[in-house]
């Protein structure tokens, strides 16, 4: 993964830049993910929060419960809808990896919520697989 890449929604209303490596990479299958991506998993690039900058519109957000965080910021586009960001903190923001400009950059580390996964979600059986969280320190 390049350290400098953008992305940006389907009508262009907002576009974002990152300037570091994520985190981590990885896909999650939760219910939320799958109601609010529309598919069944999303796929996440998690940056330091410092290293992503939006060049362009205003997202939109929207909170869900979340066990790890207390809440789960995600943001979207207000205009075409497309799902952008999550988990967003003081420290860390996901990105989408389907809103990258190049999404072929995104190489997933590990499966997360798999105990929501659906039958028809195909997983790579090679990655590591975790029920609900990616216990920490692992
Ligand atoms: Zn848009
Ligand atoms: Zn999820």
């Amino acid at each position: 993964m390049p350290t400098s890449f953008t992305g940006g929604c389907a009508c262009g209303a907002i576009r974002y830049e990152c300037n570091a490596e994520p985190i981590v990479m990885f896909n999650c299958h939760c219910r939320d993910c799958q109601r609010l991506s529309g598919g069944p998993y999303t796929a996440v690039a998690y940056m330091p929060a410092k290293a992503v900058k939006i060049t362009k519109g205003t997202p939109c957000y929207y909170d869900t419960p979340s066990a790890a965080l207390g809440h789960n910021k995600r943001g979207f586009c207000p205009d075409c809808g497309s799902r952008l960001f999550g988990g967003i903190t003081d420290e860390g923001h996901g990105i989408t990896a389907s809103s990258l400009d190049d999404p072929g950059l995104f190489h997933p580390q590990f499966d997360i919520f798999t105990s929501d996964a659906q039958a028809w979600d195909h997983m790579d059986p090679k990655l590591p697989k975790f029920e609900k969280y990616r216990p920490s320190g692992s």
